[in-house]
């Protein structure tokens, strides 16, 4: 079973690694639209990379870069609002909704399947601000 030990990596630098898409940020206090509060954050991060795989419906984007030409990327599938790299998104503790976190502006939500289907069924439209 020597070929076993020869698979190993041995303390070196694993090549290819992918890049890391996201870092985790400490929680914070967010004002919540939904919740009409302000709410602590636990879940809050900071895009690195474009989204490759849509987090709604699992498809895959062969060319982010072009769903990235759009003032606000979305999934053509499923329309999940895609994250921007080097913004910051976090989702409510208390209602579970997913905001893009701007220094000195309002989070905007990045609303979820439901509550875009919510939307359509009252006709609004939803945005980023
Ligand atoms: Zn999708
Ligand atoms: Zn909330």
């Amino acid at each position: 079973m020597s070929w076993l030990k020869n698979l190993k990596p041995g303390g070196k630098p694993e090549p290819e690694k992918p890049q890391q898409e996201t870092y985790p940020l400490v929680a914070r206090q967010v004002w919540c639209a939904v919740c009409n509060a302000y709410t602590t954050f636990t879940r809050v991060w900071r895009r690195a990379a474009l989204v490759r795989k849509c987090s709604c419906c699992g498809m895959v984007f062969e060319d982010p870069e072009l769903l990235y030409k759009h003032f606000q990327p979305a999934c053509p599938h499923c329309r999940e609002p895609l994250e921007q790299p080097n913004f910051d998104y976090g989702f409510c503790d208390r209602c579970g909704s997913k905001f893009e976190l701007m220094e000195g502006a309002k989070p905007g939500l990045l609303p979820n399947k439901r509550q875009r289907d919510e939307m359509d069924k009252h006709g609004k439209s939803w945005s980023y601000s």
